[in-house]
């Protein structure tokens, strides 16, 4: 492309029509995703280095230039020294290079010189290799430390940026309110892009780092404020898909309340009223349903969806694995009046020739209930009467397979399950486009289960444990974070552990669990878990979630150190099903980091799951906690939402006033809104109809 002196600025030009960025650096730039203006007006410095600053290894040293001479050193090779000095001592710049004039031609003998650099010690004198002279007026100068593709100068790149700021900076619009900017004493953004670019000293750098300054602050709040908003606006924009008014009355319930075995717990029960509630608008329902593990969501989802049956409807129960989704086939033929209600089973096993019937038999409606996979979405099954989705788990799903079900052109009332329970000021962030309940209360009768910490060298210890509980007929798992062994990691794997649980028991009570293994053979497995010989299933994680066996008392993990600790927390939920005394037997190798070490703990002093997220997100953070980006929720550029749950919560009250006084942003001073809600919207999540 031709450099074009005169054509009209844009934020969106290409790198390429920038000074000093030739096509070979331009193409550097764009593989790093820096491709436009704007992105590298969005590229903040990673780190401020104050020049003259005493406590840091770099700094600056102050003399005049004596004298010159090269050395040779260790290597052979040749050093310039030269010497400066100042009234309290001398010290050394050098320079490692053969037959350069460089810097003896700019240095005068007697004439003061700052230099910049790393400094170390020569001979008990100091010295900077390679310094940098600085100009006398810059010597306290902040100095703006970017990540730079390749070895890109970091001169030329602040050439560039003073190009950008001459230039460029006026086409940098306002994206706050200015009664936002006024309460809060936040910078305009111009003002603030400059000040993180170019701080003005040492304590405004400071605090910029801290991420504490206002100029960085109002881009958190601008960040938050636009997520917020535009998942509020998408929740209204549910509101106006028509949804379909089931009938609930009391002959339905009471003819309902027959199926279930046990008394409800109040918990359940309100969160049905709210279920209940939505399915009787006639807008359509977008409600998650949040749980800890074991807190009994599965009960919901049947009665929910059998609501929608007795209606008349279709209803599709989505799950995140085979095995889950055979379970809750399961359970449903045993909660449902099979006689009444037909069930069908869909996932990827499914034989191609049942995938046909089964397909033919909902688009002609002779189904009531679709329990599946995702294969329910991907495979092009018609539904003839689609009244409800139910997704359990959906954090596993994430935002996709909402839309997915859009656009086949459904909109049955949605109800998302899901066993991540995040502190609530976070789930209104993430789920901020969706009515929330929660079931805040266990089933009643269960004991907690009591979490012990083994060394993997008392594996016998807790080999007794496991004898003891298979005398009272209970049962156990053993979980291996490998299926096989594996030369690469030094971890264990569930084959080889399998042989050796088979020797220390009798190998005829034991069974092996794994994901390659055709979901038929582990459904028997579970089965057999269940009912039958089996007391002991070894496996890999593939049971995590889900997986209900009441008489399961024992858990033991091994390597589980090398667990998340969200996963962990799935992985005990497995046991403590029933009023037993259950134990979660968490062992760890010698290779254990700190970290560890801190999941290991917080699982045994911890049973509540929202404290053991809360626990999880702050040792990973939260990028790696949400998985953003399999979910399909944006990334955050500045926001640390766990370190920024306090702005969070002024933008929430910020925004609830904006809504109550100006819902249509029509005041001049919130027009900025409309405009700017556009632009940050337009990619990744759509406003209009993704769920
Ligand atoms: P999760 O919330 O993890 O999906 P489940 O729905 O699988 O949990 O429920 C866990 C176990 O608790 C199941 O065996 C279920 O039958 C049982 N359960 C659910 N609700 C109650 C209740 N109100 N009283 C007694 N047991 C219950
Ligand atoms: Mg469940």
């Amino acid at each position: 492309m031709q450099k074009n002196i005169n054509h009209s600025k844009n934020l969106s030009d290409d790198v390429m029509t920038l000074p000093f960025l030739g096509e070979k650096s331009s193409e550097l730039f764009h593989k790093n995703l820096l491709k436009t203006v704007e992105d590298l007006i969005w590229h903040f410095p990673e780190r401020y280095e104050i020049l003259n600053n005493s406590s840091g290894q770099k700094g600056i040293l102050e003399g005049t230039y004596c004298l010159s001479h090269y050395k040779k050193n260790r290597n052979g090779k040749n050093i310039l020294q030269c010497l400066f000095e100042n009234k309290d001592s001398v010290f050394y710049g050098c320079w490692i290079h053969f037959n350069s004039k460089y810097p003896l031609s700019t240095l005068f003998k007697g004439k003061k010189y700052y230099l910049y650099g790393t400094i170390s010690s020569f001979n008990g004198a100091k010295s900077i290799y390679h310094p940098e002279f600085i100009d006398k007026d810059k010597i306290d100068t902040i100095r703006s430390v970017y990540s730079l593709p390749g070895s890109f100068k970091r001169k030329t790149y602040s050439n560039i940026l003073d190009v950008i700021f001459r230039d460029y900076i006026e086409y940098v619009d306002e994206t706050l309110p200015s009664n936002i900017l006024k309460k809060y004493n936040f910078p305009e953004i111009k003002s603030a892009v400059k000040t993180i670019h170019n701080p003005k000293d040492q304590n405004e750098a400071m605090e910029l780092e801290a991420k504490k300054h206002p100029a960085y602050i109002r881009f958190i709040y601008e960040e938050l404020f636009y997520l917020q908003l535009g998942l509020l606006i998408k929740k209204e924009s549910y509101k106006k898909v028509k949804g379909i008014q089931f009938k609930i009355n009391n002959d339905l319930l009471e003819d309902i309340k027959k199926n279930i075995s046990f008394k409800l717990t109040a918990a359940q029960k309100i969160v049905l009223v709210d279920i209940f509630n939505d399915m009787k608008k006639n807008v359509q329902m977008n409600r998650l349903l949040q749980g800890d593990v074991g807190s009994g969501k599965t009960i919901i989802a049947f009665i929910s969806g059998l609501i929608a049956v007795k209606n008349n409807y279709q209803v599709a129960l989505i799950a995140p694995t085979e095995v889950l989704a055979e379970q809750h086939y399961e359970n449903l033929q045993a909660f449902v009046n099979t006689s009444e209600c037909e069930i069908d089973l869909l996932t990827g096993s499914t034989s191609q020739k049942d995938k046909a019937l089964i397909k033919l038999r909902t688009s002609e409606g002779k189904n009531h209930f679709i329990v599946g996979t995702h294969a329910i979405l991907q495979e092009n099954v018609v539904f003839r009467k689609l009244g409800m989705a139910i997704i359990d788990e959906q954090h596993r799903f994430g935002v996709m397979q909402r839309k997915a079900l859009f656009d086949k052109g459904y909109s049955p009332d949605i109800l998302l399950i899901t066993a991540t329970p995040i502190p609530r000021t976070l789930s209104l962030t993430f789920y901020g486009d969706l009515d929330i309940s929660i079931i805040d209360e266990m089933p009643p009768g269960r004991k907690k289960i009591i979490t012990f910490i083994y060394s993997e060298k008392k594996i016998n210890e807790v080999f007794e444990i496991v004898q003891k509980e298979i005398d009272k007929d209970n049962k156990i798992y053993f979980i291996y974070p490998l299926i096989d062994e594996s030369d690469k990691v030094e971890l264990k794997s569930a084959k080889k552990n399998y042989e050796l649980i088979c020797k220390h028991f009798n190998k005829d009570i034991v069974g092996l669990l794994h994901g390659k293994l055709p979901s038929k053979e582990k459904k028997h497995l579970i089965d057999r878990l269940k009912n039958g010989d089996l007391k002991i299933l070894v496996s890999t994680t593939v049971i995590e979630v889900g997986i209900d066996v009441a008489s399961a008392s024992v858990i033991v993990i091994e390597n589980a150190e090398r667990f998340g600790l969200s996963q962990l927390h799935q992985l005990r939920g497995r046991i403590g099903r029933s009023g037993k005394q259950s134990y979660c037997i968490l062992i760890y190798s010698k290779n254990i980091s700190d970290d560890g070490r801190k999941r290991l703990e917080a699982m045994k002093k911890f049973s509540d799951g929202f404290k053991i997220s809360e626990i999880d997100l702050n040792l990973r953070g939260p990028g790696d906690f949400f998985g953003t980006r399999q979910s399909g929720l944006p990334e955050f550029r500045f926001t640390n939402i766990v370190k920024d749950r306090k702005i969070l919560n002024q933008v929430r009250d910020d925004i609830s006033q904006l809504l109550n006084e100006d819902e249509k942003f029509s005041s001049p001073c919130n027009k900025v809104i409309n405009k700017t809600l556009k632009n940050k919207w337009k990619g990744g999540l759509e406003l209009s109809n993704v769920g």
